[in-house]
Parts: structure tokens; sequence; C-alpha cells
């Protein structure tokens, strides 16, 4: 059995007051871009030579297509609800 009460706490969170593209450094404040830029994070594991390592940056969105376009294997978008129900 648990007694529990209610308690005010205040708690700080982190707020992105800013976004900067690692390639171009474009910037934007506007919470509205926030969306047009995008993060990406990756882990180094045993058998890198960067073991235990993380990389991580933002790309605005030109830059992410400038990126994925000078892949020798094309991408592109897809959406994600329609390729799940496609595969049903
Ligand atoms: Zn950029």
């Amino acid at each position: 059995m648990r007694k529990e009460h209610f308690e005010e706490r205040t708690y700080k969170t982190k707020v992105i007051d800013e976004i900067i593209c690692n390639k171009c450094g474009k910037k934007t404040t506007l919470k509205n871009e926030f969306p047009l830029m995008h993060y990406f994070k990756t882990d180094f594991s045993y058998g890198s030579s960067y073991d235990g390592l993380t990389l991580d940056f933002d790309l605005c969105e030109n830059c992410l297509f400038d990126f994925t376009n000078s892949f020798k294997i094309k991408v592109k978008p897809y959406d994600e609800l329609v390729k799940w129900a496609e595969e049903d």
C-alpha cells in the first residue's frame, strides 16, 4: 500500500532557442522553422576506430537533400503510413 500526496515541484527542461545547420551555417530562432532543421545522431560501437563516441549534428533541408543526392544509391522521402499500408 502506498500513501500519496500532491506536491508542487519545479523542473528544468531544455528549450531550443536556435538551430544552426552544421553544413551551411543557416540559423533559425523561429519555432515554426524548427521542423525544417533535421537532427542526426549516431553512436559508434565495437570494431569502429571511433568506438564509444557519438556524432550528432543538424542539417537544414537543403543541405540534407544535397547530402542524400550525393549518394551513389539514391534515397527519396516516403510516407511511412502509406508504406506500412502497402506492406499489408
Ligand atoms: Zn544547411
